[in-house]
């Protein structure tokens, strides 16, 4: 999981606001967030940081295909087992009649399904790990066998 001090590091760390944030600490919560995009930080364009953005752009890969919960399934990895679309609560709890069985899901609103032998997510803003009661739930993760679904 990237940090937000690994992010800092990296930045040119000038505190110029050129970003419109108002320190290069809020900037990297912000890129860490996805509120904002590396090229919003124009020093770190300029000579002398090449190698800065180089890493920061290896580093925030994960983080630029993530869904909006931060959930990123590595479609190389995922064979479509239907281990995780089975095992997540939130399936589980709204989907009695597919997931709740271990079944495909029967309708809209599970998160996970598998579609074209490939998990995909929907309804990721119901996932047990974001929102108001927060809880870091992992049993996608410790049920996928090819470490195909991880959290940035
Ligand atoms: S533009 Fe870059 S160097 Fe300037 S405050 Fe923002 S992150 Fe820091
Ligand atoms: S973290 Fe939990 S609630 Fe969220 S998708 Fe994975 S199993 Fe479902
Ligand atoms: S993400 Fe993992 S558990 Fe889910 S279908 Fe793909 S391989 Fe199976």
């Amino acid at each position: 999981m990237v940090s937000i001090m690994e992010i800092y590091q990296l930045l040119p760390k000038l505190n110029c606001k050129e970003c419109e944030k108002p320190t290069c600490m809020a900037f990297a919560s912000s890129l860490l967030s996805g509120e904002s995009e590396i090229a919003d930080c124009p020093p770190l364009y300029e000579s002398g940081y090449e190698s800065q953005l180089q890493e920061l752009q290896s580093l925030l890969a994960p983080v630029s295909g993530a869904t909006e919960t931060g959930l990123v399934i590595h479609e190389d990895l995922c064979f479509g087992c239907g281990n995780c679309v089975v095992a997540c609560p939130v399936n589980v709890a709204n989907d009695p009649h597919g997931a709740a069985l271990g079944l495909a899901p029967s309708n809209d609103k599970v998160i996970l399904e598998v579609a074209g032998g490939i998990v995909t997510s929907k309804n990721v803003g119901e996932c047990r790990r974001f929102g108001q009661n927060k809880i870091l739930c992992d049993v996608c993760i410790v049920t996928c066998p090819s470490k195909a679904i991880e959290f940035v």
